[in-house]
């Protein structure tokens, strides 16, 4: 039989937007210790628009960005949907693009017009041996800003910046985590410059930045093996393996399917803040059973 404060606490929690599955784990989120955040479409709305286009070379920007769109709008990647988002307001046409492949969680490659383009991380690029030196890289993401190169024919050609919203609500979760004595850690395939510029704005003391897709449950467990019992709250994707390992996965519910199934909680209203309430009122609800 389900004892009566928890079945009282899941329908209050309901109330509450939160979406409890599985029970086991909500009991263990009275004794977290850290809080582990996906950037990207968690703390951050995950719409992007681009900001600046920056050219590598004595190309044309409506050009670059028409190459850059045709590759993208085969891809879902909210920073593909920014950039065609930006090609269209510009009323630019582009051919279609072909061997569109993408690179999960590093970038898109495809062929257009014959030419072989590439829209990738700055660290992917790096990898692969060819490190983008322009000042105005790390000078974009210690604002904040993503930043992706397009490569034509093999050519760095241009670097487009683009910003995203952090969620008003993220800052006062972080805060209020920390007075309950936990700790927020953020998590991010992007750079790390942005992750830093990001992690300060929202009063975040560790991250870690340009981890890979498969990499995400690896941090977790790392986070474990010092001995810290550890939530994860993520979106994507990329993020399920992260929130099968963790203590407690909580999915973002407007998310991806993936990430729900894979969660023990799901925040029905994307509010970061709503975290909060899971520690609290597990501390409330297994504090009345004992
Ligand atoms: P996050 O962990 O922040 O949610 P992702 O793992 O989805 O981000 O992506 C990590 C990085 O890979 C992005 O910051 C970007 O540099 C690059 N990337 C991924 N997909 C694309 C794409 N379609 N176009 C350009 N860059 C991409
Ligand atoms: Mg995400």
């Amino acid at each position: 039989a389900v004892p009566l404060v928890v079945a009282v606490s899941t329908s209050l929690s309901a109330g509450n937007g939160l979406l409890i599955r599985d029970r086991a784990a909500f009991e263990r989120a009275r004794n977290l210790n850290a809080v582990v955040f996906d950037k990207t479409g968690t703390l951050t709305e995950g719409r992007f628009g681009v900001s600046d286009i920056v050219l590598l070379g004595d190309g044309e920007e409506n050009a670059e960005l028409a190459f850059a769109a045709a590759a993208e709008s085969q891809s879902e990647h909210p920073i593909a949907h920014g950039i065609v988002a930006e090609a269209k307001d510009r009323g630019l046409s582009w051919p279609k693009a072909s061997e569109v492949r993408n690179i999960t969680g590093e970038g898109i490659v495809a062929n257009v017009d014959g030419e072989d383009i590439r829209i990738v991380s700055p660290g992917h690029l790096a990898r692969t041996g060819d490190e983008i030196s322009d000042p105005r890289l790390r000078q974009l993401e210690s604002q904040g800003k993503t930043v992706v190169v397009l490569v034509r024919g093999g050519v760095p050609r241009a670097l487009f910046a683009l910003a995203d919203i952090v969620r008003p609500e993220s800052k006062r979760a972080i805060a209020e985590l920390k007075a309950l004595g936990v700790e927020s850690i953020m998590l991010t395939g992007d750079a790390h410059g942005v992750a830093q510029a990001v992690s300060e704005e929202l009063g975040i003391s560790e991250y870690f930045a340009e981890v890979l897709p498969n990499e995400k449950s690896e941090k977790i467990e790392e986070l474990q093996s010092r001995g810290l019992a550890v939530a994860m709250v993520g979106d994507g994707v990329n993020d399920a393996p992260a929130l099968v390992v963790a203590d407690l996965g909580i999915a973002i519910g407007a998310g991806t399917d993936v990430a729900v199934e894979s969660a023990d909680i799901v925040l029905v209203r994307s509010d970061p803040s709503d975290v909060v309430a899971i520690l609290g009122l597990s501390r409330a609800t297994y504090r009345k059973m004992v």
